[in-house]
């Protein structure tokens, strides 16, 4: 059962495309899970076109029209996605790249030009990452397993978001791995002197 969603502000921003894109695709990853905030989505998308209305209108070019309707009918109706497609497997095709005793990382998006990049981390049951802060926002959904921080427990389907206040020692709950979905923006404050020496490592 899901416990953990993003906030509404979140979800709005998301919809609206003015978040950076790592972000969007770990909240629409939720989302997929979650009918909640899939509808949740669909409002904000909505909201927004009926926001655009009332707008005064501008000129546009002769065959926008046109366009935009051959767009429409490229496109199925019916079982209308929510997201420009997202297709996860596809993404995390590349390797798990091993950087502690239980640890992997895959890395899916590069760091952009508003500085964030989209993981996948692996944690074996019982193992934790080394104790952090962060610089920017982070946004997590659970894939597989669970972890606890201290500031709760988060199970598959989950949506975790932290922002630049968050110090956390997540650690994975005995079970399965845990296969989590992160989206960071700038970069993680490692508390410890091995966390420190870690981090360039990681690129995070
Ligand atoms: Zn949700």
């Amino acid at each position: 059962m899901i416990r953990h969603h993003p906030a509404e502000a979140s979800l709005i921003a998301c919809a609206a495309g003015t978040i950076p894109i790592a972000h969007a695709h770990v909240i629409r990853s939720h989302a997929a899970r979650c009918p909640a905030c899939a509808a949740g989505l669909r409002t904000a998308g909505d909201t927004g076109g009926a926001l655009l209305d009332g707008l005064a209108p501008a000129p546009m070019a002769p065959d926008a029209l046109a366009r935009t309707l051959a767009r429409l009918e490229a496109t199925p109706v019916g079982s209308a996605p929510v997201a420009p497609a997202f297709d996860l497997a596809a993404l995390a095709s590349g390797r798990w790249r091993r950087v502690a005793p239980g640890i992997a990382i895959m890395k899916l998006l590069p760091r952009d030009a508003t500085d964030s990049r989209l993981d996948l981390i692996r944690v074996a049951p019982g193992r934790a990452l080394l104790s952090h802060g962060h610089t920017g926002p982070e946004t997590t959904c659970v894939l597989t397993g669970a972890f606890a921080d201290g500031t709760g427990i988060f199970a598959a389907g989950d949506c975790v978001e932290a922002d630049a206040a968050l110090d956390h020692t997540p650690c994975a709950l005995p079970g399965e791995d845990c296969i989590c979905l992160i989206a960071t923006t700038h970069h993680l404050r490692a508390h410890s002197w091995l966390g420190r020496l870690v981090r360039p490592l990681l690129g995070m």
